[in-house]
């Protein structure tokens, strides 16, 4: 009996000290499970490593489909024995795809015999939304400026520790990051955050980022899209790449957090714009304002961003609205318009 009470009222004072708002019991049953993935087998320093099951696979040592040059056009980084090298004069490279929060893992490997000294030796970047840099720097026996190492949020936070590994040897970045917020007026709601480990080693421990990352100076948050490409810098360094791949991480209250978003470049969009018509009547204007694709039907949804899953299928993130263009060699020569499932419409381009 005197058993029976004790478990009673402790079984009480667990229940009491849970989570009041959480919709699930204790150990309910019910509860959904997480998916069943299958996790990464790690790179060693002869064998490239394999990424996690529902990873994006940015690159596996095979080319540079993934990615582009800055502007749009094609990477023209060397790719060779299953890594990329950064090519001086190249500029920067960027994924095709957009990213926002998200898991990503990328191996470099600054050169030896190292050359240069401070900032001049082994230098290139990871930049999430192409904003935000984690410095690689060849930084073993190399002194720069604290928030200018490997590993730094460039000139904003130096790593807790310098956890380089010797010029010509694989190194590891693991990194977390959270996208900033913006309010519809482009008013910062939060600022983003990162979390790195170096080759295992915690070096930035979810600190906030104070802006887009410059050398010597501050510069404000402005408001950007939910995802955009990662970049990699060349800063004039034959810094070496190989297993990349992101894990995109659900965002709260942001549509469509795991569709494939795909950044064109303006050239690319242009090929789109035009007036489409359909038979027996209807519209859509396809027009360009800020390097994205925007659709306005008459007495409908107008000028709404229109997102790329591929080449042919565009998407509204705020309306259910589909649309898949068709090409007649390089021509975009018609659109089909799905509206909330209803069905597909043709309309033809007329300009
Ligand atoms: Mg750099």
């Amino acid at each position: 009996m005197a058993l029976a009470v004790i478990l009673f009222f402790s079984l009480a004072q667990y229940a009491m000290g849970a989570d009041n708002n959480s919709v699930w019991k204790i150990h309910d049953w019910s509860r959904p499970r997480p998916a069943v993935i299958t996790p990464p087998t790690p790179s060693t320093p002869q064998q490239v490593g394999l990424a996690p099951s529902d990873a994006v696979v940015l690159f596996d040592g095979s080319g540079l489909s993934n990615w582009r040059a800055m502007d749009g056009g094609p990477a023209k980084w060397i790719v060779k024995d299953g890594y990329m090298e950064s090519v001086k004069g190249a500029g920067y490279i960027r994924t095709l795809r957009g990213f926002g929060d998200c898991q990503l893992h990328i191996e470099f490997m600054t050169p030896t015999p190292p050359h240069g000294s401070s900032q001049g030796r082994g230098n290139s970047g990871v930049f999430l939304m192409g904003k935000y840099e984690v410095q690689v720097l060849d930084s073993y026996d190399n002194i720069t400026y604290a928030d200018g190492q490997c590993s730094a949020i460039y000139g904003q936070y130096p790593p807790q520790v310098n956890a380089c590994r010797k010029p010509g040897e694989w190194q590891t970045y693991d990194i977390i990051f959270k996208a900033p917020r913006f309010d519809e007026n482009g008013d910062l709601l939060q600022p983003a955050r990162i979390t790195v480990l170096q080759n295992g080693v915690l070096t930035q421990d979810n600190v906030e980022i104070k802006g887009p990352t410059a050398w010597c100076s501050r510069v404000p948050y402005s408001k950007h899209p939910q995802k955009l490409p990662l970049a990699l810098q060349d800063h004039g360094n034959p810094v070496r790449y190989r297993n990349i791949w992101v894990r995109e991480l659900p965002a709260k209250g942001a549509p469509d957090a795991y569709r494939k978003e795909l950044i064109f470049g303006a050239k690319e969009l242009q090929k789109y714009v035009g007036v489409y018509k359909r038979k027996g009547g209807g519209q859509i204007t396809i027009k360009m304002k800020d390097n994205m694709l925007f659709a306005s039907h008459p007495g409908g949804a107008s000028g709404h961003p229109l997102y790329a899953e591929s080449q042919n299928r565009f998407y509204s993130k705020f309306v259910d609205l589909e649309y898949e263009f068709t090409f007649t060699g390089d021509q975009v020569g018609s659109v089909k318009l799905n509206v909330a499932h209803a069905g597909w419409q043709e309309y033809k381009r007329v300009k």
